[in-house]
């Protein structure tokens, strides 16, 4: 379990201090699959990077099972526990074959090297990526090294995976490709993921969506409930999914639909 308890952050002093989070109360369980969406500078990656201690609350506590990023001690742990995928597929490649840069994290957990390569197969297959093991990640597309790092994470048996706008330097194939891992991932092992993007149409497939605003929880709750109040998402500055502002539209002009269509699959069945 994730858990936030009265956190605040504040970037800088006195008078050009910035209140990037602001009491923020917040658990996550184990299973989940949830996005927070925002607009730019509401919080998302300074939440992100409170999750695994890379930023310690001004204020508050972030435990994550039961262990407190404040604590020296647990830190270590925390950081084998909570996966971070972040937005530069780039920066996150530290060597020269994929094999290589997964194993990365196992070696410095002294596991012996049998089970650290047992451990890096087992994660590039479950990527997709095993064919690839010996190449260079430069040679890599944008989705593939984003794999990667995902894999990285996996070869760690993490319980929790953070992605901070992971797709959004992607083409769309990269995108489509990295969120089907996801929800893969969730779905079939059993890991939380805690997807960050200001995209709405990829935060309709997570089970739960937070929607940040200036630092601050401002809807939490089911896609479909989240995506019902079109008018105050828009006062936040987010907008929905694209079919369900066909939908509005369609509804506006006189076509009975529903109000909680979200997906294009949902629009044509409720058209037809
Ligand atoms: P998001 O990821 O939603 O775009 P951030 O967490 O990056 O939001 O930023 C939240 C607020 O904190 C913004 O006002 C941003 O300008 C500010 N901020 C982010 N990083 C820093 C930093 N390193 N120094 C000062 N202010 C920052
Ligand atoms: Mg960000």
């Amino acid at each position: 379990m994730i858990e936030f308890k009265n956190v605040s952050y504040h970037y800088g002093k006195g008078e050009n201090q910035i209140s990037a989070l602001r009491d923020i109360n917040l658990v996550i369980n184990e299973g989940e699959f949830v996005a927070v969406l925002g607009p730019n500078g509401s919080g998302k990656s300074t939440l992100a990077r409170h999750v695994n201690g890379l930023l310690k609350p001004t204020c508050g506590e972030v435990k994550v099972d039961g262990l407190s990023t404040d604590d020296p001690r647990a830190i270590w742990e925390i950081r084998q526990r909570v996966g971070m995928v972040f937005q530069n597929p780039d920066n996150q490649i530290v060597a020269s074959s994929v094999k290589e840069d997964v194993s990365f994290g196992p070696e410095n957990l002294g596991i012996s090297t049998d089970e650290i390569k047992l451990r890096v197969d087992s994660a590039l297959k479950t990527v997709g990526m095993a064919d690839f093991s010996s190449i260079d990640p430069h040679m890599l597309s944008g989705g593939q090294r984003q794999k990667v790092a995902i894999a990285g994470a996996l070869a760690m048996n993490t319980k929790y995976i953070v992605l901070d706008e992971a797709t959004s330097m992607l083409d769309p194939k990269g995108r489509a490709d990295i969120i089907s891992t996801i929800e893969k991932l969730n779905r079939e092992y059993g890991i939380t993921i805690l997807y960050i993007t200001h995209i709405p149409d990829e935060a309709v497939l997570a089970d739960r969506i937070i929607i940040l605003s200036n630092g601050s929880i401002a809807m939490d709750g089911s896609p479909r409930d989240v995506f019902s109040n079109l008018s105050a998402l828009s006062k936040i500055g987010v907008g929905a999914p694209a079919a369900r502002l066909i939908a509005e539209e369609l509804l506006i002009a006189g076509v009975n639909l529903p109000n909680t269509i979200l997906t294009v699959d949902e629009l044509v069945a409720a058209l037809c």
